[in-house]
């Protein structure tokens, strides 16, 4: 069964098997996207997104959905105001307690996943060690510095490797396609990282070499990418891939 654990009975939680049943906890953020995009986009695309696999999921499959965590590490993003942070220790904490929470009544798969780009390496570390203290397994779902978007972004994509980074080509799509009244489509630019971080060999943006970037670095006006090139249509392809691809992945931790 599949179901979103806050609108279950204790009880009801009581009669997911503990062995079988995934655990999703769903972590995003709440951080500027441009003067285009409302600052919860990250946690939006991720509640559509899960709305449509709880749609669309084999009701058998034992799911259960935590509340979404609205907020992330964002600190690249502080000097926007809206954006609200964690830091590091914080969200480690958060993730840590709630995944203590779900291994103390006996549930044995966790599987968390997050929409924003800043997480990723906290929730990864994370992850061994979580499996090391609470002997559950921990799996991180993640779309950022992952190859998830590559086979929908070969067919839909229309600008360049940077053009999906952040408030981009991808997010703007999205939020058009799931809530078209919070986009301001007047205020949509393109913004891309100045050079030489677009034609580094290393030093770029998506790496290899890593350079602890704050946004202002990178962008004056937030938006890293091309929203212009953001349509409703390409928003709906990909939260339908995205939903898909969760409810392969979700399967294929169901069969380890
Ligand atoms: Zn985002």
């Amino acid at each position: 069964m599949a179901r979103l654990l806050e609108e279950l009975t204790s009880q009801e939680v009581d009669a997911f098997n503990r062995e079988e049943t995934i655990v999703l906890l769903p972590v995003g953020a709440t951080e500027q996207h441009g003067k285009h995009l409302p600052v919860g986009t990250d946690t939006m695309i991720l509640k559509s997104v899960l709305e449509r696999v709880l749609k669309d999921i084999d009701p058998e499959i034992p799911l259960l959905i935590t509340p979404v965590i609205p907020v992330g590490k964002s600190n690249e993003h502080l000097n926007f105001i809206g954006t609200i942070s964690f830091s590091y220790a914080t969200l480690r904490g958060v993730i840590e307690d709630i995944c203590k929470s779900i291994a103390r009544h006996g549930f044995k798969k966790i599987a968390i996943f997050n929409s924003h780009g800043g997480n990723t390496d906290t929730l990864t570390s994370l992850c061994r060690d979580l499996r090391d203290q609470l002997n559950v397994q921990v799996f991180v779902i993640d779309w950022w510095f992952t190859n998830f978007w590559e086979d929908i972004l070969k067919e839909i994509q229309e600008s360049p490797r940077d053009g999906v980074f952040h408030a981009c080509e991808l997010e703007t799509s999205i939020i058009m396609y799931t809530f078209p009244h919070l986009v301001k489509r007047e205020q949509i630019v393109a913004s891309f990282p100045p050079e030489p971080l677009r034609s580094n060999k290393y030093v770029t943006i998506f790496g290899p070499v890593t350079m602890g970037w704050r946004t202002e670095d990178i962008s004056a006006n937030g938006v890293i990418g091309d929203p212009t090139k953001a349509t409703s249509e390409k928003g709906r392809l990909l939260v339908e891939f995205a939903a898909r691809k969760i409810i392969e992945i979700i399967q294929e931790i169901q069969s380890l």
